[in-house]
């Protein structure tokens, strides 16, 4: 994994700046991917899009908030000081190095939105917001949900919690566009989610792309078993 320099953008509802973590590159190496789409990547961290301003607790997305072209780095200087003799009078010349930092060293760093927040962003999708953006947060929702799943697939949710559930899904499903196969399993992964077995069936059986008919059988298998819950793919 190699980092790429942080940049430093400006929330547009205050102007606090505040600095984003970047990827020059990154590997799926010991990553794990989920019904859901989820795939926890160690070497591929994921980029924050929409974060909340450190400075004004207000939401925005990246891609509406200026980036400043021009960091100031830090700076090393070598210094001539004139310090005074020790065992005689005068004064004498002497070099000393110096570092001083960039200005912006101290500017806090850009989180992801937890599962509060997320819905908190949903709150604030308008007819004019980037396209697919409720498509990501409903999606980034029902991870968080999925998450008490995936390492203990018994646990157990509030039945409020279920029924929010349910209507991000509902919701969803309609935002997902079904027409190219990672698009066909992800609506069964909804539709399994919903406990519409049949329908996630019908959809999963639609899947061409031979890279991803391993994963079309897992989701058939897991209609046929009336199986809803996350499940690992890889
Ligand atoms: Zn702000």
């Amino acid at each position: 994994m190699l980092p790429a320099p942080d940049t430093i953008h400006q929330c547009p509802h205050c102007n606090a700046k505040a600095r984003k973590s970047n990827l020059l590159s990154g590997n799926t190496f010991g990553s794990q991917l989920w019904s859901d789409g989820y795939m926890h990547a160690p070497m591929l961290p994921e980029m924050v899009q929409v974060t909340r301003c450190p400075g004004c607790r207000r939401i925005y997305w990246l891609a509406d908030a200026q980036e400043l072209r021009v960091v100031p780095g830090p700076v090393f200087e070598e210094q001539e000081v004139v310090v005074k003799r020790k065992w005689w009078f005068g004064t004498r010349k002497e070099k000393r190095s110096s570092y001083r930092p960039s200005p912006l060293a101290d500017l806090p760093k850009l989180e992801h939105l937890d599962a509060d927040g997320l819905v908190d962003a949903l709150a604030e999708i308008t007819i004019g917001s980037s396209p697919g953006s409720e498509e990501y947060l409903r999606t980034k929702i029902w991870w968080a949900y999925n998450d008490s799943f995936r390492n203990e697939p018994s646990a157990s949710t509030a039945p409020l919690q279920e029924d929010d559930h349910r209507m991000n899904l509902e919701a969803l499903l309609p935002l997902i566009d079904a027409d190219d196969d990672q698009g066909r399993l992800k609506s069964a992964a909804v539709l399994l989610a919903l406990g519409r077995f049949g329908y996630a069936r019908a959809v999963a059986e639609e899947v061409v792309d031979k890279r991803l008919v391993p994963f079309k059988a897992k989701f058939i298998e897991a209609a046929e078993g009336h199986h809803g819950r996350v499940f690992r793919l890889r």
